[in-house]
């Protein structure tokens, strides 16, 4: 298991010499020196888009324009690259007639390529998504890696089963890729989200359309010349940079798509299954939004469930869609974890993300950065108290401060939606009882966490959350191994683990007769 917030610091405190040199060398011309291609990725090739259209990606540190990048529309770059996957996918294809281990040797060589790479595409996910360089090299790049390993392994042990069906027959299953994939993937961790995607629906054997988010292009079209290096036949894995509204609904109504996962916001996700629903019932799995329940009893551990929470919700500038946004905290130790909550909040480091002392960076653009500071706004006009923050950290770029409301109330509706931005909410609660109604009160069940010294009203607790991943004393521990994925309106399906194969494969049931006389 990968806790985020120990490997962070620990990183931090060796490399910090050798950061310091690599601050002073960093620029926007040095990172863009060394990429490939801004183009859409079709059948190992780079096209310009057949409007010519492209838009532009910005620093959000900044605000400053990095680079143009080629933008896939509509109807006819997405065709062309479904063309290609379809293609790819052919019976008799290099692709199809791959051994499943040959398929987890190109993964692996994909995650060597990566790891090779690993500074390089930390600097470019930072100057593109704005989060601290420390996390994006010791915390992304290193859960890419694992995550193409772990499924690399998977790629020749993904086995069906004989079944003792009754009557003179051998029956068995066939676990047989399902087609052509379309993949829509967030901003919030760009690099992740696409390895969460391409590796499970790889090693299974499928092809890909991939749609990556407008605001961190980047990083993925430069996985994408990985992909080519390797080894991956033309056609297998197809990436297109464009807008939701456009290449996004072109994936997800296509004719042609078998399949399609897509990860990101609640409202998206309706459009998603509607589209599927619309065009050929594509099989969709769905990872959306949270309003996650953090519930501190009193006997916790006081310096712990601090810490733990504080990470729950400013980790990655709030923009997690597991984020602890609702933290519960029984009515005797209330207001010393308030208080402690708020030392620990003014102590975070909001900055310059490529400084290596930097815990906290700008907010993905400026829509989300207008969003959460109308959340605040609202959090102060509907009566919650102000303790920290709630303002703009920068002259420039779009950096929020570490804010904490107390005194929050259940139907606030900071209480209620999902913020997407470091903004603490604290609620109190006097029961067990109470609490469990009350956190599993939301349209969400996406991720809780309870902390507690009795292991009993932990397990009691737990058992009572209405949530796809419990944390039982501790915050966004992510297993490769493990799977992850929503209760109600967070999502249908689960990424990771062997978990993660079942939305890649179809089960094919063959039943052989046999006969009884050897004649
Ligand atoms: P979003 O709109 O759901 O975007 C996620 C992905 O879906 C992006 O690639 C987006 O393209 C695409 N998309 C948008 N509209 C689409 C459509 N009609 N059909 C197909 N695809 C479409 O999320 P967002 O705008 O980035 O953020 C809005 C909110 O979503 C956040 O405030 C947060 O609450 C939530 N969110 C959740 C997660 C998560 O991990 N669960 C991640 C990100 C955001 P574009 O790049 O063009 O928008
Ligand atoms: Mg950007």
């Amino acid at each position: 298991m990968y806790n985020i917030v120990v490997a962070s610091h620990t990183f931090c405190k060796l490399m910090s010499f050798w950061c310091r040199l690599l601050h002073a060398s960093l620029t926007s011309c040095h990172l863009l020196a060394g990429y490939k291609s801004f183009k859409l990725f079709i059948n190992n090739e780079w096209h310009d888009a057949v409007s010519k259209k492209t838009f532009p990606t910005i620093n959000p540190a900044t605000g400053e324009v990095i680079c143009e990048v080629v933008e896939g529309s509509k109807v006819s770059d997405v065709d062309k690259a479904v063309k290609a996957a379809k293609e790819a996918f052919r019976l008799g294809s290099p692709w199809r007639r791959m051994d499943a281990s040959q398929r987890g040797r190109l993964l692996n060589l994909l995650a060597d390529a990566i790891e090779r790479d690993a500074a390089y595409l930390a600097e470019l996910e930072t100057l593109d998504n704005g989060k601290p360089y420390s996390v994006s090299y010791c915390i992304d790049v290193p859960m890419v890696v694992k995550c193409l390993r772990y499924y690399a392994g998977w790629a020749d042990k993904w086995e069906g089963k004989t079944i003792p069906v009754d009557g003179d027959y051998f029956c068995y299953t066939r676990h047989e890729p399902i087609g052509v994939c379309g993949q829509i993937i967030p901003w919030n961790f760009p690099l992740l989200m696409q390895a969460w995607k391409l590796a499970p629906a790889l090693a299974t054997g499928n092809t890909i359309v991939m749609k990556v988010a407008e605001q961190t292009p980047l990083t993925a079209l430069y996985v994408a010349s990985l992909i080519k290096e390797v080894g991956f036949p033309p056609g297998v894995v197809n990436i297109i940079a464009g807008m939701g509204p456009t290449a996004g609904a072109a994936i997800s109504s296509h004719m042609d798509i078998d399949k399609i996962a897509f990860t990101g916001s609640t409202e998206v996700g309706h459009l998603i299954q509607q589209a599927s629903g619309s065009s050929n019932l594509k099989k969709v799995s769905l990872e959306l939004g949270g309003k996650s329940p953090n519930i501190i009893l009193s006997d916790a551990n006081m310096e712990e469930a601090v810490e733990q929470a504080h990470n729950a919700i400013f980790f990655n500038q709030g923009q997690c869609c597991c984020a602890g946004s609702r933290t519960y905290v029984q009515e005797n130790i209330y207001n010393e974890f308030v208080e402690r909550s708020v030392e620990r909040a003014k102590k975070r480091v909001v900055g310059d993300p490529f400084n290596l002392k930097t815990d906290h960076g700008p907010q993905v653009d400026d829509e989300q950065f207008q969003k959460i500071l109308g959340y605040i706004s609202s959090g102060k006009k509907e009566g919650a108290k102000l303790m920290c923050g709630g303002g703009v950290a920068a002259d420039r770029g779009y950096f929020i401060q570490p804010t904490i409301f107390g005194e929050v109330q259940d139907d606030m509706k900071i209480a209620r939606e999902e913020i997407f931005g470091p903004v603490m909410q604290i609620l109190k609660f006097k029961s067990i009882e109470e609490v469990i109604e009350r956190a599993n009160d939301t349209k969400y069940g996406l991720a809780a966490a309870v902390f507690t010294t009795d292991v009993n009203k932990a397990h009691y607790v737990s058992n009572s959350l209405r949530a796809g991943t419990v944390w039982i004393n501790c915050y966004n521990v992510f297993g490769v191994q493990a799977p992850f994925g929503g209760y109600k309106a967070s999502g249908a399906g689960r990424e990771m683990g062997e978990y993660g194969l079942e939305h890649y494969t179809e089960v094919k049931t063959v039943t052989v007769k046999i006969p009884q006389k050897n004649s």
